[in-house]
């Protein structure tokens, strides 16, 4: 696990929280009612809400595809090795939560580049034997280094899912986000998985287009949204699971209430052959 406190190299960054912006991380905390945020934080989400109203119930609707996405990994693909990159501050049914309640065993490397999350990385950490978490301070920009170091706790030879929920929209066009998945699921082996869950332009495009625009007005990172044949091909070259790429809220609901949420997210998941 990553040093947090003391003389670490951390030190620096945590240094380095800057509370007058809003951060990604601390508005999608502040949508989930949590208490991780500042009131630059909530300034932003309060500006998103206007923009889309069904913000909040859409935040919901893309932490419940999340678990039914771990649920679907563990009890019916047999997954128990998880890379979650853009982890988020702790919520409810963190990945290693809804995974090790199904099959204890389960290792989970969670991955995110802003330092709130890194001192609330502890919390995370919670696994006991015979499951093991782990937390890594690093960019999605950088699937070289997640690699390497997730090879502590991951083993590269069998079946990983690599999770992207909700952070591939950070990723602007010209640090080619395409080119990091592939790099991501070149690096593990048949069997492994992706989940993709990604902002839409095309639900809603009126109110989404204010949305993005409001988002991107003085956050530190910008937000790109992408429409369903964009988010698809971040499953280039892998076998598309059912029902595809839907918004999130219909990927697999376990009620007319978990289909029916007003989500603005496309999501999906693929196997590699
Ligand atoms: N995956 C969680 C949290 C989504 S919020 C969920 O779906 O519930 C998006 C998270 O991605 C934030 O914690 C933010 O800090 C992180 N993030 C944004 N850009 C990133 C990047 N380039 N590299 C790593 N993490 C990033």
């Amino acid at each position: 696990a990553s040093e947090i406190t003391g003389d670490s190299p951390n030190q620096d960054k945590l240094l380095r929280i800057n509370t007058y912006l809003p951060h990604p991380a601390r508005v999608y905390d502040a949508w989930l009612g949590g208490k991780d945020n500042y009131a630059a934080d909530r300034e932003a989400a309060q500006a998103g809400l206007q923009a889309f109203p069904s913000t909040v119930k859409s935040v919901q609707a893309n932490r419940a595809f999340l678990a039914r996405a771990v649920e679907y990994l563990v009890a019916e693909a047999g997954i128990r090795q998880f890379l979650d990159i853009g982890t988020g501050l702790p919520s409810a049914n963190n990945t290693h939560e809804v995974a090790q309640s199904i099959a204890p065993e389960s290792r989970i490397v969670y991955v995110d580049n802003d330092p709130i999350v890194l001192a609330h990385a502890q919390a995370l950490l919670t696994s006991s034997n015979p499951g093991v978490t782990d937390y890594i301070d690093a960019d999605l920009r950088d699937p070289d280094l997640i690699l390497r170091e997730a090879s502590r706790t991951l083993d590269f030879t069998r079946p990983v899912a690599v999770m992207l929920i909700a952070v591939l929209h950070f990723i602007p066009d010209d640090a080619d986000p395409y080119a990091i998945t592939d790099t991501l699921m070149k690096a593990v082996p048949p069997g492994s998985h992706l989940v993709v869950s990604h902002t839409a332009k095309d639900i809603f495009p009126e109110e989404m287009a204010v949305f993005e625009r409001t988002m991107n007005e003085n956050s530190t990172e910008k937000v790109t949204l992408r429409d369903r044949e964009q988010v698809s091909g971040f499953f280039r070259g892998l076998d598309m699971l059912e029902p595809g790429v839907v918004k999130v809220s219909q990927w697999r609901p376990r009620s007319e209430t978990e289909a029916s949420a007003p989500a603005v997210l496309w999501g999906g998941m693929a196997g590699k052959p």
